[in-house]
């Protein structure tokens, strides 16, 4: 990149004039401005080149500009930019059903949002239909977007400003081996008993009153959480028995991610519903989506479906999900998530936990990793307080400052740094990423007993 600071400047003090930003106090924060990005990485205005291990937010799985993708929305916006959703358009029809055709079961219907917060909101609306239930069950520590249904349903402080209009929700304990809410000894008893956990809650709910339970396959944001064996099964069984609609959110573990199409791909279980977005096109233009199963695409059969958007099924956003899931296959990039995680990221990382005392967990799969940052290895108190902001946040935003000086850009989350690159990223991206994150690591080891 070549360095430019003063149109750098320019740009962001446009920026701070205008520009109101997500989730920030808006008189603290001093956003980069960034001038382009390729592959595995992004640059800003003073020549400042950082290797991706955020991909965004965890949306850029093909990586950025990828050629082909951008090649098809040009395309596409010569041909059509925009239309109804209520007509048939060619890459509309197409991007439904390919991702129909890496869907499990019979979840051959898809309906397209502009991304995951409504994917979720409308799986919730159709299960609230199909059953004529009210309630929705979902998990303490998950992220399942901003709007009303989605942040409602949200399992960390995100969503306790929006604690108004919660009626129906009831949020319960996910499996956590490494920090158990059931006393387990093991991933498997920590399976079995989150499972009777929430059988007890159901019980207590009154099932026929529940239309729906939602669960991150892999939990993202909330610590890449994977379930212990047998979980998912435990909780497709007792959907069934009591008639409750499965919703997996696949946003954030979807298309390749975790090294395999959907993560739901590692663990056989199929949901009624899934919602998807983020990495069907990488975010280039805003795309997510609910996938429905047969029975109930049914019940909206003869009966019109209570939702709709302006922008559903957008072609631009269409055409660059095509391309995106066509050269993700063509390039065999899901492997290469799948082979990156396995001999690069896994091993390297549990290499440079045994260097650092403050590296209290290292969890995950293909470009999917936590590294749990602690104080103490033993008592596992976390390196920072839960929900630790300004001063006593101070150790992590040294430790996030540190790999930006080193030219990595990290996913940070209360006490967790996340591994969380392209699904395109090369070995020696990735390695010299991990050699970045090990020199930053002795920040956070300052800390941490040894
Ligand atoms: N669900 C999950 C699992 C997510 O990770 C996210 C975003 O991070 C969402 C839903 C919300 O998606 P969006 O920000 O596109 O609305």
């Amino acid at each position: 990149p070549t360095a430019d600071p003063q149109a750098g400047q320019a740009v962001k003090a446009a920026d701070r004039a205008h520009v109101f930003h997500s989730w920030s106090a808006q008189g603290l924060i001093d956003p980069l401005a960034v001038a382009g990005a390729e592959g595995s990485y992004f640059w800003d205005y003073d020549g400042n080149r950082y290797l991706d291990f955020s991909s965004q937010l965890v949306n850029t799985n093909i990586g950025h500009q990828h050629p082909k993708v951008v090649a098809a929305i040009q395309e596409q916006a010569g041909k059509l930019c925009t239309v109804a959703p209520g007509f048939a358009v060619d890459v509309r029809s197409e991007a439904a059903r390919l991702v129909a055709e890496r869907t499990p079961g019979d979840l051959d219907k898809i309906f397209f949002t502009n991304g995951g917060a409504e994917a979720v909101e409308n799986a919730v609306r159709m299960a609230r239909v199909h059953t004529g239930r009210p309630k929705v069950l979902s998990a303490y520590r998950s992220y399942h977007g901003a709007t009303a249904a989605a942040i409602n349903l949200t399992g960390e402080p995100r969503r306790w400003a929006s604690d108004t209009g919660t009626a129906g929700v009831v949020h319960f304990f996910g499996p956590y081996p490494y920090r158990s809410n059931f006393h387990a000894e093991s991933e498997e008893q920590e399976g079995e008993r989150a499972l009777e956990h929430l059988e007890q809650l159901i019980a207590f709910e009154g099932p026929q009153s529940i239309a729906a339970l939602i669960l991150e396959t892999v939990v993202g944001t909330a610590g890449v959480l994977l379930p212990p064996p047998g979980y998912l099964a435990g909780v497709r069984e007792i959907c069934d028995r009591h008639g409750i609609v499965f919703i997996l959110d696949e946003v954030m573990a979807g298309f390749g991610r975790t090294g395999r199409w959907f993560a739901l791909d590692h663990y056989g279980v199929t949901p009624d519903l899934l919602t998807f977005a983020k990495g069907v096109n990488s975010g280039y233009v805003p795309l997510g989506g609910v996938a429905i199963s047969g029975e109930i695409a049914a019940t909206f059969d003869r009966r019109p479906y209570p939702g709709g958007l302006t922008y559903s099924g957008h072609p631009l956003a269409c055409a660059s999900a095509v391309a995106t899931m066509n050269t993700m296959a063509e390039e065999g990039i899901v492997e290469n998530a799948a082979r990156i995680g396995e001999t690069v990221l896994g091993p390297g990382l549990r290499e440079i936990a045994g260097r650092h005392p403050s590296v209290g967990e290292v969890r995950g799969t293909g470009v999917f990793w936590a590294l749990e940052l602690v104080k103490d290895a033993e008592t596992r108190e976390p390196l920072v307080p839960y929900n630790a902001s300004g001063e006593a946040n101070a150790p992590m935003a040294a430790f996030a400052a540190a790999c930006k000086k080193r030219g990595l850009w990290p996913f940070v989350n209360m006490n967790r740094t996340h591994v969380v690159p392209p699904c395109t990223i090369s070995e020696t991206e990735a390695k010299d990423g991990l050699a970045a994150l090990d020199a930053a690591l002795a920040v956070a080891d300052e800390h941490a007993t040894a």
